[in-house]
């Protein structure tokens, strides 16, 4: 068997993330069942113990037209997207959808959902915001228990202790790999562009995560024989909701900048924390709920320890500076923005926010801030 070098497999990647509709057709072609798993945190290891694809449905771009008919202008993309999917006959194929309810936007998509596409199986879950104590760690199992009663009703077999634990052994090696990988692309940025990173990290929202993690292995084999980069750019630390347009991802390449580590939903909060052991595989996904941190989703008792978390991977990951991708509209993020600033100008840590959307044209005004602090950015090099 020929290797592929890693160019080719950055190119499987990234036809896999650019055309998730393929994806999603080859899997029902085989005679499987998928899922549609919207943002956050979905326990999709209960769809893959019932024998079914968790698809993910956030990170299209485009133009949205007929959800506008369900929501004021104000609401960001990432809800009006995932209706204008479904409402387009993009998600007709999918068996069914779980949609989490966890920010103030989630909660009217998902009565609009319902009644816009009331013909495809509706999963609604809701996450606890005082996750941590044992109450809290009941409700999400608790929840998690109905998501399951519901994904066992589409699937037509129950949901065994031995499927779940087999599926969180899958997750857990998925969430390393990945993590792994983070940590190789920053330390090669020569021969993983913004664009491939992105790439690698999205896919795995539309495959089977056992043969997403078999190519990424293979891929970090290669990244882990390199010779030490002898990288001449600036180094970047991403934070947001997304990071995945292609367009905003190029500006950065062609200013030099390489993304060595993120702080974005779709990316690396999703998968740092594994799911822990435990005998019973639901209090283990609960728990793993319960142990999210660092995110402005999540309630933080100890008031906001998030810009503390960024200034130190942004530290530890030898970044110069950090690009923050507003997503326009959400409401969570913006009003962390301060208190992140703040945190970042005291640690002498340069920032910029890009203020973007799913329905984004016109990158000019992008690449004007980008390029200015690309120039702060070789001053501290
Ligand atoms: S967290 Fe922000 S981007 Fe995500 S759904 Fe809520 S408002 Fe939209």
């Amino acid at each position: 068997m020929t290797m592929s070098t890693i160019g080719e497999l950055l190119n499987q990647f990234d036809m896999i993330a650019s055309n998730p509709k393929a994806q999603l057709e080859k899997y029902i072609a085989g005679g499987k069942q998928a899922i549609g798993c919207f943002p956050y945190y979905v326990p999709e290891e209960l769809v893959r113990a019932a024998d079914m694809v968790p698809f993910g449905v956030w990170g299209a771009e485009g133009t949205i037209n007929s959800a506008k008919k369900y929501f004021a202008p104000f609401y960001c993309t990432i809800a009006q997207m995932g209706l204008e999917l479904a409402l387009n006959g993009k998600l007709d194929k999918l068996s069914g959808v779980i949609m989490p309810s966890i920010c103030d936007t989630l909660r009217p998509l998902t009565q609009n959902f319902r009644s816009a596409i009331p013909q495809l199986p509706f999963i609604f879950l809701a996450h606890p915001q005082n996750r941590r104590a044992p109450y809290g760690v009941e409700y999400t199992k608790s929840q998690y228990g109905s998501v399951k009663q519901k994904l066992e009703a589409i699937a037509g077999k129950a949901i065994t202790d031995s499927a779940l634990k087999d599926a969180i052994r899958v997750y857990n090696e998925s969430r390393a790999a990945r993590r792994k990988f983070v940590k190789l692309a920053g330390q090669h940025p020569e021969s993983v562009s913004p664009i491939h990173r992105s790439a690698v990290l999205k896919s795995a929202y539309f495959m089977d995560k056992a043969e997403h993690t078999a190519l990424l292995t293979e891929l970090n084999s290669q990244l882990e024989a390199l010779p030490k980069s002898d990288w001449k750019g600036s180094k970047i630390l991403l934070s947001g909701i997304l990071a995945d347009s292609k367009n905003l991802l190029q500006i950065l390449a062609d200013h030099n900048m390489a993304v060595v580590a993120d702080d974005v939903a779709q990316q690396s909060r999703a998968f740092r924390l594994d799911v822990p052991e435990a005998d019973d595989p639901m209090t283990a996904l609960a728990l793993q709920f319960a142990g999210q941190d660092y995110d402005v989703l999540l309630y933080d008792p100890e008031l906001n320890k998030r810009p503390e978390h960024v200034v130190n991977l942004t530290r530890e990951n030898g970044a110069q500076g950090v690009v923050i991708l507003m997503m326009q509209f959400c409401d969570p993020e913006e009003m962390e923005y301060p208190s992140l600033k703040q945190a970042l100008d005291k640690a002498d840590i340069p920032s910029v926010s890009i203020g973007f959307d799913q329905q984004m044209r016109d990158f000019g005004q992008a690449r004007t801030q980008l390029q200015a602090f690309a120039d702060v950015l070789s001053s501290k090099r």
